[in-house]
């Protein structure tokens, strides 16, 4: 059964919204507590985004915050940049690492003798072609 709200509004008149307790009827704004969907501060799970582990945590916190109503649309797609603009710069931290390695690598060949002969002799056809790829 739905009962009016008997509090009163800023005016003094009665209320009237659809009452969510039984006595005295109060609606969501009047009841004691305040409003039912005042927002509970929120905790994110991780205090920094240090690895992409962080950034999908942080992520699927969010999305479930997001629908059981505790965060907002506009937090939940600020969140979503913020992951999105971290896993790009991290992939491109990655990609640059990986080829520092490779340098390294290569760099170490070009201190043995025995390598750089057999590069500069082979007739591989993938070694020829890399070779050619270096002098353009
Ligand atoms: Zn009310």
């Amino acid at each position: 059964m739905l009962v009016p709200c008997t509090g009163l509004k800023k005016d003094g008149s009665v209320c009237g919204v659809i009452a969510t307790t039984g006595d005295p009827a109060l609606c969501r704004h009047h009841r004691a507590g305040g409003r039912s969907n005042a927002r509970v501060p929120l905790s994110a799970p991780v205090q920094a985004l240090e690895s992409i582990q962080d950034v999908a945590e942080l992520a699927s916190w969010a999305a479930i915050e997001v629908a059981n109503g505790r965060l907002s649309q506009s937090a939940a797609h600020a969140i979503a940049a913020t992951c999105r603009e971290w896993r790009q710069s991290f992939a491109v931290s990655e990609t640059q690492e990986s080829a520092a390695r490779f340098i390294d690598l290569v760099e170490a060949m070009h201190g043995d003798r025995d390598i750089m002969e057999a590069l500069v002799k082979s007739k591989d056809p993938q070694v020829v072609a890399a070779r050619a790829a270096l002098k353009r």
